[in-house]
């Protein structure tokens, strides 16, 4: 089949050259295609900011591992994410952190927020239903909130992320943002950003349950188009039926 565009997610290839210094890749392989996009975004590394971020996330990325010089190496990962969060913020010298969280979350919100003032940071913390507005503002119908018939506050990324910026955060953290918010937050959020943890209602917030699981319990990812309860229940007899 013709290699169409770039698909790393898909590529076969043992001794890949994105990995090896005399490696392969297909020919649709961006390391060897890609050569003005990849010079371009090389050279956004010299700025000294953008430089020296890059240079901490590595030695941070190398410091979660042990026995880095022991031959031949078997990776044992040390830290978790909260203690990899903690490690670059200090590596890097920030002091206020912002935090913005899913008000779903404001329990881990509080706790994360409470280990990050055991270590020294200042945390501003910014629910998603900051200012309580109404979800009728951005057009949303009764019979399309949570709780039909109630008033519902609308998530509001954009003022989370307005008053991050006013704060001056020196580095910010999403925690459980609804997939749509995050999007939104990350769109307005002047600082750099990362991700302690993103929203999945079912899986304890772990999405990639559902892919380690898709060949069991999630196998109607792979097997059921979505739909409502009566048609996937159709569509799941007209699979029985081969
Ligand atoms: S960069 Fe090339 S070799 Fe590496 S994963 Fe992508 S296609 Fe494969």
């Amino acid at each position: 089949m013709e290699d169409i565009g770039c698909n790393c997610a898909k590529c076969a290839v043992v001794e890949k050259i994105c990995r090896l210094e005399k490696g392969r890749g297909p020919a649709s392989c961006p390391t060897k295609k890609e050569g003005p996009t990849l010079e371009e975004a090389l050279e956004r590394y010299d700025d000294v900011e953008i430089k020296e971020f890059a240079r901490a996330a590595s030695v941070q990325e190398g410091a979660c591992y042990a026995m880095r010089d022991a031959k031949p190496f078997v990776m044992i990962p040390t830290k978790s994410r909260i203690e990899e969060l903690i490690e670059f913020s200090q590596r890097m010298g920030y002091k206020r952190l912002g935090l913005a969280f899913c008000g779903g979350l404001t329990y881990e919100a509080a706790v994360l927020s409470e280990i990050l003032d055991k270590h020294g940071f200042e945390v501003i913390s910014v629910s998603c239903k900051v200012g309580g507005i109404p979800k009728e503002r951005i057009g949303i119908k009764d019979e399309e909130k949570i709780r039909i018939g109630e008033f519902e506050p609308m998530c509001n990324p954009i003022a989370q992320a307005k008053i991050l910026n006013h704060a001056g955060t020196d580095f910010n953290i999403m925690l459980g943002l609804c997939l749509g918010h995050d999007s939104l937050f990350l769109k307005y959020i002047d600082g750099l950003t990362t991700v302690f943890a993103v929203k999945d209602r079912v899986t304890g917030h772990n999405p990639m349950a559902a892919l380690y699981t898709h060949k069991s319990y999630y196998q109607r990812l792979m097997k059921m188009e979505f739909g409502s309860p009566e048609e996937m229940k159709s569509r799941l007899v007209s699979y029985d039926k081969g």
